[in-house]
């Protein structure tokens, strides 16, 4: 019992060694933080926090949409959540997409990281205006961002 509580504490702070480079996608893990640098150093290896979700399809992030306008939109729509990946990936590497899938009542988005998930969520009121609202659950660990549109 003792040994479980402990790894589970253990796995919400997780530390890796300086510097640890992710296997799957090159994020480099420094001074505290994932990072997209470069290092000459000898690295650790491991698999990083949002490659790990993206391979077991574990959500950080939803993001619904609904209403006719998405479907008026698509592509355009589809095209400003990508830069918005773009642009948090760049910044912070935890922070990606995983996948996009059209559900009977809307359309859902699904991300890696609150962040990334949050800012779509906002990015597509300030485009198309609509509605906006976000819930964060599982106490702040994830985040469900509802975007509507007629
Ligand atoms: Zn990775």
């Amino acid at each position: 019992m003792i040994k479980k509580k402990r790894h589970g504490l253990f796995r919400r702070r997780e530390k890796w060694p300086d510097p640890t480079m992710c296997e799957r996608c090159g994020a480099l893990f420094e001074k505290g933080r994932w990072t997209w640098n470069k290092t000459d150093e000898e690295v650790y290896k491991t698999t990083c926090p949002a490659c790990r979700r993206i391979a077991g399809n574990h959500p950080a992030g939803y993001v619904e949409i609904r209403g006719g306008f998405f479907y008026d939109h698509r592509q355009e729509i589809v095209n400003l959540i990508e830069n918005v990946e773009k642009q948090q990936k760049s910044e912070r590497p935890l922070e990606r997409l995983i996948s996009m899938q059209d559900l009977a009542e809307y359309t859902l988005v699904t991300t890696t990281g609150i962040h990334i998930a949050r800012r779509i969520g906002e990015a597509l009121a300030r485009a198309y205006q609509g509605e906006m609202n976000f819930q964060y659950a599982d106490g702040d660990k994830q985040i469900r961002v509802y975007w509507e549109r007629d």
